[in-house]
């Protein structure tokens, strides 16, 4: 039974999650893998992409086949819940140890030095069996600690210690002599230095106390450097836990409540009205994608009295503020301002008051604190520091609803929140316990503009070119939608799957999330936690749904930049080749008044945004050809025509409008099913079976549809998609009132 054999169940603050009969499959670097995976799985030991483990274990020589020690520790990149043997860099030990030999020979040595800089290029020289991983900054950290196996993780039990004023009393207070204290000191071959030292100095210590950072700890074995991790994870929080109950718990946390909660409906109501002007604030120089978090935690620090001081002194662990800057934007309201609307049922007029408040604050809060940002770039910049980056912040805190996080992408947002999470856990830890204290700003500024990060991000691949956007398709769920959000979602974009069928439209979007995955990090909960695509249901013809959807994507992503709009509906004459009057109706909401409502709706959003978007409307061939026996559907696509046209006059100049004239296309088309299709092939006196298969049946038509056009090749939905995917790009930014036709070249459809 796995589990059986566990060693340790006293945990109380950690999961004991080894067993010992799935090791014992493995061989040693497949216990390295394992024991990384556990220790990743838990967000309370490590977060996303952050911590590293190693190994120091006998390899044979490629070279002289004899055995070496060699160094297997996690590379950069990669986070340790899914590394895989790939994910870690192998070094030759004893070439890493020489390295010390080197590195004293330099010029001019100590922390921040050019010499200490190079030392990671040398790590590359090491490379054992011609291992490609990238190494990690930390590899001199587990290379000098004479100890087989070593974890570093970044626990927020223990980085509420390091965080904490009295960090050197208290990590004694806890630790005993087990665990050494050693001042904060940005990670590189100098620190490696400093721990071999303590080693040296400690010989009885099992771990060191990385000050405003985090642990690491060593074993001679791996199971039991796995269970020390968990061990002194445990001791930090149970101490941490007793105080904070002493002091009052939840309800005294960060010296108690000041703003009140707002209930979720009301929650999402004001953030579905806020998030999309929010996201044109904070866009100003690349358009950034939101992620919100509003659980009952994140609630209690951001509604409390401390939370404005907290948040001014910024993040502590290195990890988090690359991502969280060096500090988050807190608007501080005062307890009388969401006074109206905390009353019981508050009308709109209440809701609006309060955004426009909301808007206000906020306005002024981002023009300080992008003045802020560029006052400690100024003040902190090195001669060959690079260039400042954005100066909006990345993390906003909002009484009342709760954190807003900002990232390129949906991925990147939502591991921004999950990093402020744990910078509110340890702020929470370190006031229960002492009092928090952050990193020097200075500090902050050599980790944030450090020249290898940069190095880092120049490596990054080039961002796709339709990155950073967020663009719903309206029916999705199948035909040319489906295929407009699959070849749209290549580019980079975040796809919002819509469609009035949900489980297609879910359908579409699940498809897009299994090849493309969800991105970094564990799933939290909530409205905004999902990945580059989600499903979602909507009617067309109402716009109270049109809104809904719409709300809900801000919900998700902060707002939108492009809609594509594929649904249509084309609804054949009964037997004496009569339109009923209803299936006239129904034909025009859907293809003329949907498309009017959607585009008026969205304006709304696009407005309040301020960010330049797209919208493509779906017409026909048939726009221009009258035929018999679809007039219902002809006279609606003539008129979607003329809409494109007057939506683009009426939108300009934030919005261009298009339209796709697709003809027939019979493939994957939900407008031809098989008894369409039968039927038409009747009508055009093609030879046909009953007994035949749908697809031959469909590939008949579709041929035979393709001889009257003058590139005679069948259309298909994929063709159709190139069209969307040039309208809602840069590639056509000065085409608008336009309808591009994708129909084979039909003559008698040419537009006139
Ligand atoms: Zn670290």
């Amino acid at each position: 039974m796995p589990g059986e054999n566990k060693l340790h169940t006293a945990f109380k603050y950690v999961d004991d999650l080894w067993d010992d009969a799935e090791a014992a499959k493995l061989d040693p670097l497949g216990r390295l893998v394992y024991r990384s995976n556990k220790l990743g799985s838990d967000l309370r030991i490590t977060n996303t992409g952050g911590g590293n483990t190693s190994a120091k274990l006998s390899e044979i020589d490629p070279l002289t086949k004899q055995p070496v020690p060699v160094l297997w520790v996690k590379g950069s990149g990669g986070d340790l819940r899914t590394s895989t043997g790939e994910n870690f860099s192998s070094l030759y030990q004893d070439k890493l140890l020489a390295l010390q030999k080197l590195y004293a020979a330099s010029p001019q040595t100590g922390p921040k030095t050019k010499a200490e800089d190079d030392m990671v290029a040398m790590y590359n020289h090491c490379s054992f069996n011609l291992n490609p991983r990238a190494t990690s900054i930390d590899t001199p950290l587990h290379s000098f600690i004479p100890a087989q196996h070593v974890d570093h993780t970044h626990p927020n039990a223990v980085i509420a210690v390091a965080a904490s004023a009295n960090s050197v009393r208290l990590t004694g207070e806890i630790f005993g002599n087990e665990v050494i204290h050693i001042p904060w000191q940005r990670p590189g071959f100098e620190l490696g230095l400093a721990m071999q030292d303590i080693c040296r100095k400690h010989p009885q210590a099992r771990g060191i106390l990385m000050g405003q950072h985090g642990l690491i700890n060593w074993a001679s074995e791996d199971r039991a450097c796995y269970h020390l991790t968990l061990e002194l994870i445990e001791k930090a929080s149970q101490f941490i836990e007793t105080k904070y109950a002493q002091k009052g718990g939840d309800a005294a946390a960060f010296g108690g409540q000041l703003h009140p909660a707002l209930p979720g409906e009301l929650r999402h109501k004001i953030l579905a009205r806020l998030l999309p002007w929010l996201r044109g604030q904070v866009s100003g120089n690349k358009r950034l994608v939101a992620t919100i978090q509003e659980d009952e935690k994140v609630l209690r620090f951001i509604n409390s009295k401390d939370a404005g001081r907290l948040a001014e002194l910024g993040t502590s662990c290195p990890d988090h503020f690359l991502r969280t800057k060096i500090k988050p934007l807190y608007v501080a309201l005062a307890p009388g301002d969401s006074s109206a609307v905390t009353e019981a049922a508050p009308d709109q007029a209440a809701i609006d008051a309060f955004v426009e408040t909301l808007k206000s604050k906020l306005k002024t809060g981002l023009e300080k604190y992008r003045q802020d940002y560029a006052d400690y770039y100024n003040r902190c910049k090195r001669p060959d520091s690079p260039a400042m980056r954005d100066a909006n912040p990345t993390v906003i805190l909002v009484p009342g609803l709760g954190l807003i996080a900002w990232g390129k992408d949906k991925s990147e947002s939502r591991v921004t929140a999950e990093f402020y999470n744990c910078a509110i856990e340890v702020m929470r830890g370190a006031e229960a316990i002492d009092k928090y204290i952050a990193l020097p700003q200075q500090e902050a500024f050599d980790i944030e503009y450090w020249l290898l990060e940069e190095a880092k991000l120049r490596r990054m691949p080039a961002e796709k070119e339709l990155a950073r956007q967020i663009i719903v398709v309206i029916g999705a769920g199948s035909g040319i939608g489906r295929e407009v959000a699959l070849r749209l979602v290549k580019e980079g974009a975040h796809i919002v799957c819509v469609d009035v069928n949900l489980p297609a439209a879910q359908a579409t979007a699940k498809e897009i999330t299994d090849k493309y995955g969800s991105g970094v990090g564990v799933a939290g909960t909530g409205i905004s936690n999902c990945g580059p695509a989600i499903g979602l249901a909507c009617d067309i013809t109402n716009r109270a749904s049109i809104r809904a959807m719409l709300d809900r994507v801000a919900l998700a992503y902060g707002g939108f930049d492009s809609i594509a709009l594929t649904a249509g509906i084309f609804v054949p004459p009964d037997t004496s080749g009569h339109i009923p009057d209803d299936k006239w109706a129904l034909t025009f909401a859907i293809n003329v008044t949907g498309g009017y409502l959607v585009a008026d709706e969205a304006r709304k959003t696009w407005l309040e945004q301020g960010l330049s978007g797209s919208l493509v409307l779906t017409t026909s061939a048939n726009a221009v050809v009258a035929k018999k026996g679809s007039v219902a559907y002809d006279a609606s696509k003539a008129a979607a025509n003329h809409l494109v046209r007057e939506l683009a006059v009426e939108l300009s100049p934030l919005v261009r409008v298009n339209g796709v004239a697709p003809a027939t296309v019979v493939q994957g088309s939900a407008m031809f099913p098989r008894d369409r299709v039968i039927g038409s092939l009747a009508k055009y006196n093609i030879p046909y079976s009953d007994t035949e298969e749908t697809e031959t049946l469909v590939s008949k038509l579709a041929q035979f549809y393709a001889d009257r056009t003058l590139t005679k090749t069948p259309i298909t939905p994929a063709d159709q998609a190139e069209a969307y995917f040039l309208l809602v790009s840069q590639r056509l930014s000065k085409t608008t009132g336009q309808v591009i036709t994708v129909d084979g070249g039909l003559h008698e459809a040419f537009l006139r």
